[in-house]
């Protein structure tokens, strides 16, 4: 990333450029276009509901948590006729519920749902849905932003029309970065063009992508950062990363249970991240805290409602048992300075038992 003074119209940047493309197809499992942007996450769902999406179209809203409630905010800004499926923070929206809302109402455009909702450590169940939505005139938008290189979304497969990913979760670089792949479907939507934005214009960002340029100025160095992840990521095997975060989320919720704490997500949890429910007069921000000024640790805190009564340890990306040995080790000795009654290396030694059972006689 310190080799960022390259020049975003020249040939290197071209040959950069068109390899981070290809190498985002591949991480995503994908033959759509891809398009990226400079921007968070965040700037890659704003692009779905303004270049696919007019005022008074009417949208469905899967909100688990407080980026779904990202998704409710975000469509109701630009207008969008807007129906809320909520689940309880913890909980999941089921897929039936969706198949029953577009039943109901045929002339939904737009189903949006996160893959992982992060703030609370729940997944979607995302090939039901996608089944539900085939065949009607609605498109599936998916905020994968965690879900990509976590779990298995097929894409093609699944008929998923827009997935959206950021940088900063197991693409491994720092915010900045936002990517999503369209559908021949979501592109049928494109046109007419519509008004309402300028700079995430999705046209735009694919018809300068066919030719190794992004319309406007790039992150270079981000970039430069992304194609050295994703030459990673090939290396080791896009499934290999999926798998890697699964056994780790395994073994931390093993671990988890095994100090007598209680999992926050009910459901099909995320392997992203684990959220756990603090023990009984406890507060998450003496937990966290405590990582962060004892062990230079960082876990995350609930958000919105949560906070202070959850933590979240996230294990995507590059993450591996070294570390999860170590965070759950801090977490024997945290309980324990908060009063909690703790065995010390409890934690640990399932953490161990799912590193040994998983690797096998070979130890590999
Ligand atoms: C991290 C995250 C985002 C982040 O959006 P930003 O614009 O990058 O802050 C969005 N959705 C989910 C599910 C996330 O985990």
């Amino acid at each position: 990333m310190a080799g960022a003074d390259i020049h975003h119209r020249t040939e290197d940047f071209r040959a950069l450029y068109s390899g981070v493309l290809e190498g985002l197809k591949y991480f995503m499992g994908t033959t759509n276009d891809v398009m990226v942007f400079t921007s968070s996450g965040t700037g890659a769902m704003e692009s779905a509901i303004s270049n696919l999406f007019s005022a008074g179209d009417k949208a469905l809203v899967v909100c688990a948590g407080k980026f779904g409630e990202r998704w409710t905010e975000m469509t109701r800004a630009f207008g969008l006729q807007v129906q809320v499926l909520e689940a309880p923070y913890g909980d999941a929206v089921t897929p039936e519920r969706v198949a029953e809302a577009l039943q109901t109402d045929p002339g939904i455009r737009g189903v949006f749902v996160q893959a992982t909702e992060s703030s609370t450590g729940v997944s979607h169940d995302i090939e039901a849905m996608a089944r539900a939505v085939k065949g009607t005139d609605a498109l599936l938008i998916v905020d994968a932003i965690t879900g990509l290189g976590t779990s298995h979304l097929d894409i093609d497969g699944w008929g998923l029309d827009v997935v959206i990913g950021g940088s900063q979760k197991a693409a491994m670089i720092p915010p900045g970065l936002a990517f999503l792949s369209l559908s021949p479907k979501a592109w049928e939507r494109a046109e007419p063009r519509r008004s309402g934005y300028f700079y995430f214009d999705l046209l735009k960002h694919k018809k300068g992508g066919e030719k190794g340029e992004s319309p406007w100025t790039p992150a270079t160095s981000l970039l430069l950062g992304l194609a050295e992840t994703l030459r990673y990521i090939r290396e080791l095997g896009r499934e290999n990363l999926i798998e890697n975060a699964q056994l780790l989320a395994k073994a931390t919720r093993e671990a988890a249970v095994a100090l007598d704490l209680e999992l926050f997500a009910k459901g099909i949890p995320a392997a992203a991240v684990t959220s756990i429910r603090a023990p009984n007069g406890v507060s998450s921000n003496d937990i966290v805290k405590q990582f962060k000024t004892r062990f230079g640790s960082i876990i995350a805190n609930g958000q919105g409602s949560m906070k202070g009564e959850i933590f979240r340890i996230a294990h995507l990306g590059y993450f591996d048992f070294a570390d999860l040995f170590g965070v759950i080790a801090e977490l024997e000795i945290i309980l324990h300075s908060l009063g909690q009654k703790v065995e010390f290396g409890q934690g640990v030694r399932r953490v161990q038992q799912v590193y040994v059972e998983a690797a096998g006689s070979q130890g590999s």
